[in-house]
């Protein structure tokens, strides 16, 4: 109470004063595109229609299925929803992990039964050591705490560092990644026959929820879910 009478909340959008945790202003919520209704069970894209009760998956996910049982995703990765997470990534600004966390909440509900226990997608330490923060372990932590689940913020370490991921083709993309993420040994023991909820900003092609995907069902894992914060779609 005090705190927020000194930093009263403000709009993570445009930084006007809000009167709520939500996070962001009347106008930045308008321009920011929400999922909502039918969506892909694997992935979170928004599909058309009405769901009927059965499994849906869209045409990406019906061609290439995941390694994954279930994925969501809150935002369409454009307008203000790619200003928030391009700030949370590059931007200094954790302060956008936690409305960012309880909207990921909100959308994943179906995904958080079982108890599953919250991992990060992990950052190379030279990646880190450049940025200071893993955003995705931002995100988690705050999902952690919001949610009273248990969060393992280095169950996955990256061995190697790999190169941007970014203008390359799915193809490309896989292979660039190959073996780089392993389940760090210190931590294996948290992922025996668990349900594993993993957090990454943004899903473009997925092979990095994947290579992740693998590393923890090598590892032990009864079942991996996905959730990020955005997703990218193809129109
Ligand atoms: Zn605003
Ligand atoms: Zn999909």
């Amino acid at each position: 109470m005090a705190v927020s009478l000194i930093y009263p909340p403000r709009c993570i959008g445009c930084g006007d004063l809000v009167d709520s945790d939500f996070g962001l202003c009347g106008v930045c919520w308008r321009e920011t595109p929400f999922i909502g209704g039918t969506v892909c069970e694997s992935c979170g894209t928004p599909l058309p229609g009405s769901a009927d009760g059965f499994r849906l998956d869209c045409d990406d996910c019906m061609a290439h299925p995941r390694a994954w049982s279930q994925g969501r995703a809150a935002l369409l990765y454009r307008d203000q929803a790619r200003s928030l997470v391009l700030a949370l990534k590059h931007g200094d600004r954790g302060d956008i992990a936690k409305p960012a966390a309880s909207w990921i909440l909100t959308i994943a509900k179906p995904l958080l039964e079982n108890d599953p226990i919250i991992v990060p997608v992990p950052l190379h330490w030279s990646r880190l050591l450049k940025r200071r923060y893993n955003q995705s372990a931002l995100l988690a932590l705050q999902m952690a705490k919001q949610s009273q689940l248990q969060c393992c913020v280095d169950l996955l370490v990256r061995r190697k560092r790999t190169e941007s991921l970014d203008g390359k083709t799915r193809e490309q993309r896989y292979v660039a990644l190959g073996d780089a993420i392993i389940c760090n040994p210190r931590q294996k023991f948290n992922l025996q026959g668990r349900v594993v909820l993993l957090v990454d900003d943004v899903m473009t092609s997925g092979a990095t929820l994947t290579a992740c995907t693998d590393a923890c069902l090598r590892g032990g894992a009864a079942k991996v879910r996905v959730v990020t914060l955005a997703r990218v779609t193809k129109q």
